[in-house]
């Protein structure tokens, strides 16, 4: 490990014990933002982790975001999301964008993917919003359904091409763009803090130089650079929220006895056993996604398969491990006293956040059965 790895990293402990962690009930009764989080890891240099050190970022990589995310995610899932839309929409910035705008972001600017469609739903390669051309403007109209961070950060936006073939172009859009408006209060199951609202653009007008990359070719961002991140920081947010609820569990029944019988719930072995499974499949997707991480980083031929497994196999583990840790914890956990029935909401999100894990069996059968993806 580097020096500014190490120190960044314990940055992130230091946030995720002190702030994230005591903020953590509070956000999700209230569905409120983790403002106070965000505005730590900002001011720590966390959220420019991934930004180049030419424009002030750390330098660092995806396998440091996922630290970070899993370190996170252990306290709050919610932060841990947001940070991951963050890196997932600072990437693109960092390839496609303009020095300064790569500079803000580095210096923490928070940022967010706005890809999901009323019209196409979870099919986010597939946009139906609009970019119509106005001389050295462009005029944007869209019904998102869903931006994490909506009320509170900027957007890498996707719409149909301009002028070009292909499926979709990126933008960066201001929130503060005239004619976008965010929708209701983000009232969700799980992740209840960040503020995954639906947003509406009418006629905002953006500069022509918003463009980032080539009219047409945000398939090749979305696929080339979101997916990746997205993919991998997904998966430590699956396997944060599993490692909180082995732990929890496990100690709530070293911790609470049958008073009649003089002896703790550890003492039966089905607890043992359910608890034994939980660690298992909570180190397999440990397992997974190191390999994952491997695969990227040496460019091997498994790469993408390894990509399109890891959210799917960390996500469905941890609703699964999530749903013995409901069990095991008993009635007390009904009532929330053991503190494992948020993380059993937050997980259920990683199934339904696209690619979804229904899309994504899709795409790893076609993979395996030697079958073009798209
Ligand atoms: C907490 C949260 C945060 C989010 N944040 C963001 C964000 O920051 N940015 C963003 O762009 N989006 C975001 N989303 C949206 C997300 O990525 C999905 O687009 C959204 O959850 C899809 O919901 P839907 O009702 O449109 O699903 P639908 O597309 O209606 O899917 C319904 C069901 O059909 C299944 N299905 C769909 N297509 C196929 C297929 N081809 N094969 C098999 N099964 C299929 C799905 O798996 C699902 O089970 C967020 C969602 C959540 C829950």
């Amino acid at each position: 490990m580097t020096n500014n790895e190490s120190d960044l990293l314990a940055e992130v402990d230091r946030i995720a014990r002190d702030v994230v962690g005591p903020n953590a009930a509070k956000v999700d009764a209230e569905g409120a933002f983790p403002s106070a989080a965000i505005e730590a890891l900002a001011a720590a240099g966390v959220l420019g982790l991934t930004s180049a050190t030419e424009v002030g970022g750390a330098g660092l990589g995806l396998r440091q975001a996922a630290a970070a995310v899993e370190r996170l995610a252990r306290e709050c899932a919610s932060t841990a999301m947001i940070v991951t839309m963050h890196f997932s929409a600072a990437g693109v910035i960092e390839k496609l964008a303009p020095q300064a705008l790569r500079r803000e972001v580095a210096k923490g600017r928070l940022v967010t993917l706005a890809f999901s469609e009323a019209g196409s739903r979870s099919h986010f390669w597939a946009p139906t919003s609009t970019a119509t051309a106005d001389g050295a403007s462009v005029r944007l109209d869209a019904k998102k359904s869903w931006a994490t961070s909506a009320n509170h950060a900027d957007y890498v936006w996707s719409s149909k091409p301009v002028s070009a073939e292909g499926l979709s172009t990126i933008w960066f859009v201001p929130r503060a763009t005239a004619g976008i408006t965010t929708g209701p209060r983000f009232d969700g199951l799980g992740l209840r803090g960040n503020d995954s609202t639906s947003i509406t653009a009418s006629g905002a007008t953006i500069s022509e130089s918003s463009r980032l990359g080539v009219d047409g070719k945000g398939f090749d961002a979305m696929m080339g650079i979101v997916l990746p991140t997205f993919q991998v920081l997904s998966a430590a947010c699956s396997i944060g929220l599993m490692e909180t609820a082995v732990a929890r569990a496990a100690q709530h029944a070293a911790t609470t006895s049958f008073e009649h019988l003089g002896s703790p719930l550890r003492d039966l072995p089905t607890i043992r056993a359910y608890l034994a499974r939980m660690r298992v499949q909570t180190d397999m997707a440990k397992g997974l996604l190191a390999d994952t991480l491997e695969a990227i980083e040496r460019a091997r031929p498994d790469a993408m398969l390894r990509v399109l497994e890891v959210k799917a196999g960390a996500g469905e583990t941890a609703t699964n491990v999530l749903d013995i840790a409901m069990r095991v914890s008993g009635g007390a956990a009904f009532r929330k006293e053991v503190g494992v029935e948020r993380l059993f909401r937050d997980a259920r999100a990683a199934t339904v956040m696209a690619p979804t894990t229904d899309v994504l069996y899709d795409f790893i059968g076609k993979a395996v059965t030697g079958m073009d993806l798209f």
